[in-house]
């Protein structure tokens, strides 16, 4: 029987157990509508307003100033579609950045065909955003910055309070794209000075399915779904309780532990970067001082990732190679494309995402077999020449 490591958390957390004792309640017999004005369904009210309260102290926002929503997607889309549609009047132009998320991607991409005018700032090798550039592509027009607070391929940091501070004072909307940092780093809203903000539950151990946006008080999109009223009438629907349970004490989890819990992944992080560093022709991407704690990502010459992850799969490793959402596609990687590596290289990408059940002997167990498949693989391309320990295309 091989060992199973799953090394994925940037894709997908396990439900902690206290999020998972938060909501069972709600699953039998506190199933009331908040709706309601029975005492039954005022208590689901109530406890939604608690959940909404942990969440808010968690990021540094007040109550009214979190919204629920089914997770990061929506979050992201409903920040760009509403900010567009809020400020169109104002101007048609949007400034992101070439490494975000396909939620926001796809999402400039789709308002670029309704009119509106999208930049997309570069990075530099180690996937940073530059704060000057920012201030440099604001024009007139310009109605919305949204900028990822750390990226989920290569667990880069992004200086978010720089830029924050650069678009307040250009009286620009920001919006930040925190999936992978809320839960996992010091997320304050204020000290940031952004306008709307995204979070999702399952990337810091509660349930799947829900998320919210932070929603500065004096800023108000429109609705997202109308209907019934719910979340000041801003998106309809009977809430989702148990979820919204789960999610607070998650959070509450995550944050009260996050200061231990990131040093000890740290230093699990750093000791497989250095180890797997080690092969030949191999690179870490991404920022190695400015990064997220559990991420560690490589990159792999003469190795195609698809390859990799299955036969990791075969030693019981979950891993990735890119992004979760872009490894059903063969192109590499916009990430990797945007700090510069070469199609070749970036299709040889490896990601290796810890988290709070991962162990030290976990960490052995990768850097035991991760080596084993990278040299295996290797022996077998036809694209590496094994005489002199390098791929054909430096020759
Ligand atoms: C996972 C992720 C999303 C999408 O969140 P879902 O809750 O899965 O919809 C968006 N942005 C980033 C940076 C992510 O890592």
């Amino acid at each position: 029987m091989s060992k199973l490591v799953y090394a994925d958390h940037a894709a997908t957390t396990p439900l902690s157990p206290k999020a998972r004792d938060a909501m069972k309640p709600y699953f039998s017999l506190r199933f009331g509508n908040p709706s309601s004005l029975y005492a039954f369904g005022q208590e689901a009210r109530t406890d939604l307003e608690q959940a909404r309260a942990v969440i808010a102290r968690c990021i540094g926002a007040q109550p009214g100033e979190v919204l629920f929503t089914s997770g990061g997607t929506e979050g992201d889309n409903w920040a760009l579609k509403g900010a567009a549609e809020l400020r169109k009047s104002r101007g048609k132009h949007i400034i992101t950045t070439a490494i975000e998320h396909h939620a926001v991607l796809h999402t400039a991409q789709f308002l670029e065909k309704q009119g509106f005018e999208v930049t997309y700032l570069p990075v530099d090798q180690l996937g940073r955003v530059d704060p000057e550039q920012v201030k440099a592509a604001i024009r007139p027009d310009t109605i919305l910055i949204s900028v990822m607070a750390a990226n989920n391929e290569i667990g880069t940091i992004e200086p978010i309070a720089a830029i924050g501070a650069i678009a307040k004072e250009a009286g620009v909307l920001f919006h930040v794209d925190a999936v992978q940092a809320v839960g996992h780093m010091p997320v304050d809203v204020k000290e940031w000075n952004c306008d709307l903000l995204t979070f999702s539950a399952h990337k810091f151990y509660g349930p799947r399915g829900i998320g919210g946006l932070y929603m500065r008080r004096g800023v108000r999109l429109p609705p997202l779904i109308h209907g019934g009223g719910q979340e000041k009438g801003l998106r309809s629907g009977t809430e989702n309780v148990a979820g919204a349970g789960g999610r607070a004490a998650a959070l509450q989890e995550a944050v009260g532990e996050m200061a231990a819990e990131a040093q000890r992944l740290i230093a699990l992080r750093d000791k497989l970067l250095d180890g797997l560093s080690r092969l030949s022709c191999t690179k870490v991407t991404g920022d190695r001082e400015n990064r997220l704690p559990g991420t560690a990502s490589l990159v792999f010459e003469g190795v195609e990732g698809e390859a990799l992850l299955l036969h990791l799969d075969a030693r019981g490793i979950r891993a990735s190679s890119g992004s979760a959402c872009s490894s059903a596609s063969l192109d590499p990687s916009h990430v990797l494309l945007a700090i510069g590596l070469p199609h070749e290289v970036a299709h040889g990408s490896l990601r290796l995402s810890l988290g709070r059940e991962t162990t030290e002997a976990d960490v052995d167990y990768l850097l035991e077999q991760v080596p084993e498949v990278v040299n295996y693989l290797r022996e077998m391309s036809p694209v590496w020449d094994a005489k002199a320990q390098k791929p054909v295309w430096y020759d």
